[in-house]
């Protein structure tokens, strides 16, 4: 689990007893993130830094990637019978990664790898209206009636909801780019499935300031800047 009590949490690491770590505590010889641990029962988060006389017991480290999702790989951490995003990632540390936003398996482009559920959760609150930005090309010519159906929100019988206002721009006969705050299920393919409208491609290439590095080839992946992290923010 990311987060535990103190005294559980030294015990399990040094396999001191919790009576003893209750004695170190009162000695002052446990820090969580550089101050003297006060509380047996003290929250220790999933990135905290605990060290007992100098030493650290902890010191997981945040991670942010961004992957550029070629088509064919699915969203998940683990799956059967199809290659995951993860399978893309090498030989790095992935056991405790997860996906914040998926995308279909047949859609490409900006993916977003963590270990740190706080900010995934954040990103993908619907309080926090983030916009996706998507390159889509369609299968018909688009017509600016499209324009007024998506800014207006169509109605999803499914889930008994109507959609945000999404942005749709004309890019060109066939192309658009579309900017979602939500993400229902196979929600542009529905959306042009109104028009009857079948999407051929689906490509995101943003997700809030962020934008896709186009350095990176389909399948590659990097750590978010320290500089992103914080725009995103
Ligand atoms: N909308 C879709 O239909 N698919 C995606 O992957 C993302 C948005």
């Amino acid at each position: 689990s990311k987060r535990a009590r103190l005294d559980r949490f030294v015990s399990q690491q040094t396999g001191i007893s919790r009576r003893e770590v209750r004695l170190l505590l009162a000695l002052q010889r446990i820090h969580v993130d550089g101050e003297p641990a006060h509380a047996i029962n003290q929250v220790i988060e999933q990135f905290s830094r605990v060290s007992l006389d100098g030493r650290i017991l902890q010191s997981a480290r945040a991670v942010y990637l961004m992957l550029n999702k070629p088509a064919g790989v699915v969203s998940a951490t683990r799956d059967e019978r199809h290659r995951t995003v993860i399978d893309l990632l090498g030989d790095r540390d992935t056991s405790d990664l997860h996906i914040a936003g998926r995308l279909d398996a047949s859609s490409t482009g900006l993916l977003l790898l963590t270990n740190d559920g706080r900010w995934s959760r954040w990103l993908s609150s619907p309080e926090q209206r983030i916009a996706k930005r998507y390159r889509v090309t369609l299968a018909k010519p688009l017509t600016p009636d499209y324009v007024a159906a998506f800014a207006e929100g169509m109605y999803f019988a499914y889930e008994g909801i109507t959609t945000h206002p999404a942005a749709l721009t004309i890019l060109s006969e066939f192309e658009a780019e579309v900017a979602l705050t939500e993400g229902r299920y196979h929600q542009i393919k529905r959306m042009f499935g109104r028009f009857r409208n079948p999407v051929q491609t689906l490509h995101r290439v943003a997700i809030g300031s962020l934008e896709l590095d186009p350095d990176l080839a389909p399948g590659q992946s990097r750590a978010l800047s320290a500089d992103e992290l914080a725009r995103l923010a």
